[in-house]
C-alpha cells in the first residue's frame, strides 16, 4: 500500500537548488510549502518553475502552497542588529512607522499601531518565539511601559505575540495582497492564511480570490486562542485547517497544544476536509541526521490522531539534512500507518460520527460510505471516484479507508488540491458521456500506471449520468480483465 499520509515540505535556503528540491520530491515530498514570510518574489517564482520541471521528470504530481504571512507582529531593526533585555529592567514599546525604526536597549519598536490601545495592563508581551517576555506595567499615550521577565539577546525583526489580545486590523496586509498576487500567477493550488482570527478573515480572503478569478482552496491556520475558540466557524468556510503549533503554542499554554491538536483534527475528519499538524515535527534533524525518539513518536501521533499531513518547516527551509528529513517522516508515518490498520476497526479512534450520515439529503456522503464499505467487504484493490470539484474523493478520505482513492477529474485545479488530501492521488481526463467508456477509461490508467492489474476488484463512485456534477449517485464494483 502507498503511505496515505501526505508530507509537506517548506522551501527555504537549504532547499530552493535544483537538486534539493528534486531529492526531496524522491524522498517523498507531496506538497511544497512556500513560506512568504521570508524570501523575494523572484526566488519564489524560481523555487516553483523548479518544483514542476522536477515532478514533471520524475513523473509525480507535487502540489504548490503558498503561505501567507498575514498581519505577524515584529520588531523593528534593532541597534548593532542585537541587543540584551537584562531581566527586571523596564522598557518603553511603542508602534513602530517602519521596521527601518531602530530599537534600543530601553526603547523598543513593534508593527502594531494598535499597541497602546489593545493592551491591558499586567498582560504579557513575549518576542522571539516567547523566548523573551515582558509584563505591561503602564500606559502612556501611545508608549507602553513594560517590565522584562525572561531577558536576553534580542534581533532585528523577530516576531512578537501578543496572547490573549484580540488584535484589530485587517486580516490581508499589504504585503499579503502583493504576495497573493503572486501566488495566483504561479497558480498555486492552496494559499494558507497565517493569524485568522474569525471566519470574516477567511471570507475577507475568498473575496479576493473570486475577483481574480482562482479556484487556490484556502488553509486557515490556526495559531490564535481566538481561532480556536471559533473553530466550527472557521472550518465552516475554509477548505482546510492547519494546527500551526509554533504561533498557537506561544499564545496558548504549551499544555493545551495536545488537546487543540486532538479537537480539530477531529473536527476536521467529520467535516471531510483536509488538516495538516505543523511545526517542530522533526526539529532536531535541523542539525543532525536522526530524530529524537519523542519526535519519531510525535509524528505517529500525529497519524494516529487522523491528520491528512504532517508538514517540516525549519527542517527542510534552513535545515542540514532536508531530503533525509522527508526521509525519516516517510519511514515514521508508513510504520504509524501500518501499526493503526492492524488494529481493529472500533480500536482506531475514529470519531464515533463519522459512520453517521447525518444530513439524508447528502447523497454524495452517503453513496461514499457505502462505498468504502462495499470495497472492504470485496477486498478491493482501490477505490476510484469521477469528481468535478473533488467533494467526492474527500468523502471517500475521511473514512481513511486502506486502499488507495484514485479521483479522476478534468479539473486541473482538482488534482493540485487533492494533493493535501490522506490517501488520494489524482488523475487527469477528460469525462466520458458514456459510463462503459469511462469505466475503461479508468481502467486503462490505473493498469497503464501500475496501479491495479487484471484480477483485481476496483469500487468506482460517479454521478450519473456521466459526468453529473455534484451529485454522486452510483457505485459500481469493476472487475478488471
Ligand atoms: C506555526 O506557527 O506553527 C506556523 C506553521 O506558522 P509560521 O511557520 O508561518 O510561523
Amino acid at each position: 500500500m502507498p503511505r496515505h499520509t501526505k508530507i509537506i515540505s517548506t522551501l527555504g535556503p537549504a532547499s530552493s537548488d535544483r537538486d534539493t528540491i528534486s531529492a526531496l520530491i524522491e524522498a517523498g515530498t507531496d506538497v511544497v510549502r512556500l513560506n512568504f514570510s521570508h524570501g523575494d518574489h523572484e526566488t519564489h517564482r524560481t523555487m516553483v518553475a523548479t518544483v514542476r520541471e522536477e515532478a514533471a521528470k520524475q513523473d509525480r504530481q507535487v502540489t504548490i502552497l503558498q503561505d501567507l504571512q498575514g498581519p505577524r507582529i515584529r520588531v523593528s531593526r534593532v541597534k548593532g542588529n542585537s541587543i540584551s533585555l537584562v531581566e527586571g529592567s523596564e522598557v518603553v514599546i511603542s508602534a513602530s512607522h517602519s521596521l527601518d525604526d531602530i530599537s534600543y536597549e530601553d526603547h523598543i519598536y513593534i508593527s502594531y499601531k494598535a499597541l497602546a490601545v489593545d493592551v491591558a495592563l499586567g498582560g504579557k508581551i513575549l518576542m522571539d518565539d516567547g523566548r523573551l517576555s515582558l509584563t505591561v506595567l503602564s500606559i502612556d499615550g501611545n508608549d507602553v511601559h513594560a517590565r522584562v521577565d525572561i531577558g536576553g539577546i534580542l534581533k532585528s525583526r523577530k516576531g512578537v505575540n501578543l496572547p490573549h489580545v484580540r488584535t484589530s486590523g485587517p486580516a490581508l496586509t499589504e504585503k499579503d495582497l502583493s504576495d497573493l498576487q503572486v501566488g495566483i500567477d504561479l497558480n498555486v493550488d492552496w494559499i494558507a492564511l497565517s493569524f485568522v482570527r474569525n471566519e470574516t478573515d477567511v471570507v475577507h480572503l475568498r473575496k479576493h480570490l473570486k475577483a481574480a478569478g482562482h479556484r487556490a482552496g484556502i488553509i486557515s491556520k490556526i495559531e490564535k486562542p481566538e481561532a480556536f475558540e471559533a473553530i466550527d466557524n472557521i472550518l465552516a468556510v475554509s477548505d482546510g485547517i492547519m494546527v500551526a503549533r509554533g504561533d498557537l503554542g506561544i499564545e496558548m499554554p504549551m499544555s493545551s497544544i495536545p488537546h487543540a491538536q486532538k479537537t480539530i483534527i477531529h473536527k476536521c475528519l467529520l467535516a471531510g476536509k483536509p488538516v495538516i499538524t505543523a511545526t517542530q515535527m522533526l526539529e532536531s534533524m535541523i542539525e543532525d541526521h536522526v530524530p529524537t525518539r519523542a519526535e519519531a513518536s510525535d509524528v505517529a501521533n500525529a497519524v494516529l490522531d487522523g491528520t491528512d499531513a504532517v508538514m517540516l518547516s525549519g527542517e527542510t527551509a534552513v535545515g542540514q539534512h532536508p531530503a533525509s528529513v522527508v526521509a525519516a517522516m516517510a519511514r515514521i508515518v508508513t510504520a504509524a500507518e501500518d501499526h493503526w490498520y492492524a488494529l481493529p476497526e472500533k480500536s482506531r479512534g475514529l470519531p464515533e460520527g463519522l459512520s453517521a450520515v447525518e444530513d439524508q439529503q447528502d447523497i454524495t456522503d452517503a453513496v461514499s460510505l457505502t462505498a468504502c464499505e462495499l470495497a472492504k467487504n470485496v477486498g478491493a484493490r482501490a477505490l476510484v471516484c469521477l469528481t468535478a470539484s473533488g467533494a467526492t474523493a474527500r468523502a471517500l478520505a475521511k473514512h481513511r479507508p486502506r486502499m488507495p482513492v484514485y479521483a479522476f477529474t478534468d479539473s486541473p485545479s482538482v488534482i493540485g488540491q487533492v494533493g493535501v488530501l490522506w490517501g488520494t492521488k489524482a488523475f487527469q481526463i477528460p469525462f466520458q458521456s458514456d459510463t462503459d467508456a469511462g469505466v475503461r477509461l479508468v481502467q486503462q490508467t490505473l493498469v497503464s500506471n501500475g496501479y491495479i492489474r487484471s484480477g483485481d476488484t476496483i469500487v468506482i463512485c460517479a454521478g450519473m449520468p456521466l459526468p453529473r456534477k455534484g451529485r454522486t449517485n452510483l457505485v459500481h464494483v469493476s472487475y478488471v480483465d
